[in-house]
């Protein structure tokens, strides 16, 4: 294997985005988007914009609230508070 020198100052056939994550979304095609996701996950072609998506607290949309900061958070803690009480319930009965 060559190494950098100063006749060749970078690697060859080095593709330094391969190892960057990939958007992933669905495609038209059916298939995943293969472009690089920027650090929103998906790429600017899928919503990874920088800037786009609704700012903080925005209300407009709002319908139900189910999936407002707040009731995920408290889902979430039910969900934890559940499991704690599965693993307890399994220990007890053994
Ligand atoms: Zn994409």
């Amino acid at each position: 294997m060559k190494h950098k020198s100063e006749e060749q100052p970078h690697e060859p056939h080095v593709n330094p985005f391969a190892r960057l994550p990939r958007c992933g979304a669905k495609t038209r095609a059916g298939t995943a988007c293969q472009r690089v996701a920027g650090p929103k996950r998906r790429c600017r072609l899928h919503g990874g914009a920088p800037g786009s998506g609704a700012p903080l607290g925005n209300r407009n949309r709002l319908k139900h609230g189910r999936y407002t900061a707040a009731a995920i958070a408290e889902r979430k803690t039910v969900h934890a508070l559940l499991r704690q009480a599965k693993a307890h319930l399994k220990i007890m009965l053994e």
